[in-house]
């Protein structure tokens, strides 16, 4: 990918080093299928997927001064003693992860990508949740490399598009329903009686937030 700048986001597509963060932290993996491990988190800046659930939406632009060489981010991870690293946004997919992701290996770190995935997947990962997002549909080559499916389930319709999407990916690939946060009290009954009647399918629970664990 050419590094493009969209004018609107500052999004420099394709960019490798330095990268644009908008926050780090490390904390325990909150949803999905590596709930409660210690996970570092690396939420690079720059989205152009625009849910209008989101809610991280102050990483839909990017900043000049949110770039930071990958040296430094190793270094931010290397200090805590993380063994695992998700990188995520923002949209990940929107940059060469390629020179990020080898250094982390180097260092002996397992590394996972959280990702709409509406751009080639550039970089080595060691585990890929693809989280389609109605608004950018992902690119067909996230159906076979992805390990996780996790499904956002903001109203009942969306069980249809999930089945959709689940179609698409390798038989090893979890599946994921995961309530929208804002609609939580009402969608998760109906995807707890929609896995039993269907139980290829697991409840993904963003249990941060409840223990509001950051
Ligand atoms: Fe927000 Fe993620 Fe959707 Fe981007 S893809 S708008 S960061 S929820």
């Amino acid at each position: 990918m050419k590094n493009v700048k969209n004018k609107r986001t500052n999004i420099l597509y394709g960019q490798a080093d330095p990268l644009p963060v908008m926050e780090h932290f490390y904390t325990l993996q909150g949803e999905g299928a590596w709930t409660g491990e210690p996970t570092y988190f690396v939420r690079l800046a720059g989205c152009d997927v625009g849910c209008h659930w989101c809610d991280v939406k102050d990483s839909w632009t990017v900043d000049e001064n949110q770039y930071y060489p990958t040296t430094d981010i190793l270094s931010w991870i290397s200090e805590t003693g993380a063994k695992r690293v998700v990188i995520t946004g923002g949209e990940p997919s929107i940059y060469d992860l390629t020179l990020l992701t080898d250094r982390l290996h180097e260092a002996g770190l397992l590394v996972h990508i959280e990702t709409a995935g509406p751009h080639p997947l550039q970089g080595s990962l060691d585990w890929i949740c693809l989280s389609p997002k109605k608004f950018l549909p992902p690119l067909s080559e996230y159906y076979e490399k992805a390990d996780e499916l996790k499904i956002i389930i903001y109203n009942q319709h969306d069980f249809k598009w999930a089945e959709m999407h689940a179609e698409k990916c390798a038989s090893n690939c979890i599946l994921f329903l995961q309530p929208e946060w804002s609609k939580r009290e009402q969608v998760t009954p109906m995807i707890i009686d929609y896995i039993k009647q269907n139980p290829k399918w697991r409840l993904s629970q963003q249990t941060h937030k409840y223990l509001d664990i950051p």
